[in-house]
């Protein structure tokens, strides 16, 4: 078996260009969404991320403002920056990329975002509402992922769906989405022990570690959807977690890295600014 490959990137595009057009509907009903990406420091990835958001919102037509701070903004100043776009009405997503310095505590920034513009979904109050299969904002790569299994007609209900990985970033949201689509659900990390017993048993296998090539062929249950969330460079190519040749021997669809998971990312933070607008609006 050689697997299908699922390229989040033209999925990416097809749904850009339909929040493309929708944007222009709200333009004529006066709503104009508008993202609000702040960043703390010179991180070049980090730099990189934000600059790939703003591109992406402008493409489709929203409005976005990028607001860059010197690394060394106190707390407070930044808390006081997300009070102001809490309050203004023109603002409908709040992102701040993290990681934040190390003299900023994350969790204040986080839930310091009006959870009703926290389009990354990462408030306590709207992983909270997650959790008991409420609507809500989903934290975006998850949700791209979701997105992505849907759009290729993978159904997950009754699946044995295997996460390698359980940060609060991708993996414990994704497994938690998953569960709420009645998938059942093993979580793996680095304490794990024999990891390949548990990925072999996966119908949808999620890799979200952070190590290249953790997941070959020998990991992968033939007939498997294997998704690829990694993003890891080594010798200065982009590379996923999973080694992609051996394991498409196995599997029935595989994501690649680049053009997989990654672009579905920015574009569910799209459709969550969008989302955020329209209730805002009540439109
Ligand atoms: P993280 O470092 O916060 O978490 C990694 C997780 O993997 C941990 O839970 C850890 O226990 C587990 N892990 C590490 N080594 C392991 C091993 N040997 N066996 C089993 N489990 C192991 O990372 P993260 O933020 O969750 O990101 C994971 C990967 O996904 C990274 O490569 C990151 O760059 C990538 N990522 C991609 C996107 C995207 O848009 N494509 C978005 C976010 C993260």
């Amino acid at each position: 078996m050689v697997a299908e490959v699922i390229y989040g990137k033209q999925l990416a595009e097809n749904l850009r260009e339909e929040m493309k057009q929708e944007i222009t509907t709200l333009h004529e009903k006066g709503v104009h969404p508008k993202l609000v990406v702040v960043i703390i420091g010179e991180d070049p990835a980090s730099k990189s991320y934000v600059k790939g958001k703003q591109r992406a919102s402008e493409k489709v037509g929203m409005d976005s403002d990028l607001i860059e701070l010197p690394e060394d903004t106190s707390e407070q100043d930044l808390l006081d920056l997300i009070s102001r776009l809490n309050q203004d009405d023109t603002v409908h997503g709040i992102l701040v990329q993290l990681p934040v310095p190390d003299h900023i505590s994350d969790q204040k920034i986080i839930e310091a975002i009006d959870p009703s513009k926290d389009v990354d979904g990462f408030h306590p109050e709207n992983v909270g509402r997650m959790l008991t299969g409420q609507d809500t904002f989903f934290p975006c790569t998850p949700y791209g992922i979701m997105v992505m299994l849907e759009r290729a007609a993978i159904d997950v209900e009754g699946k044995h769906a295997v996460i390698v990985g359980r940060s609060n970033l991708v993996g414990k949201p994704v497994g938690q989405l998953l569960l709420n689509k009645n998938a059942t659900v093993t979580h793996c990390h680095s304490r794990t022990k024999d990891l390949k017993s548990h990925t072999k048993q996966a119908d949808i296998l999620i890799v979200a570690a952070g190590r290249p090539g953790l997941v070959t062929g020998e990991h992968v249950k033939e007939g498997a959807v294997v998704i690829d969330v990694g993003v890891n460079r080594v010798d200065g190519k982009l590379t996923g977690d999973v080694d992609f040749e051996s394991a498409q021997e196995v599997a029935s669809h595989i994501t690649p890295v680049p053009k997989g998971v990654g672009p579905m990312t920015i574009t569910m933070l799209l459709h969550n600014t969008i989302k955020a607008a329209k209730r805002i609006h009540r439109v």
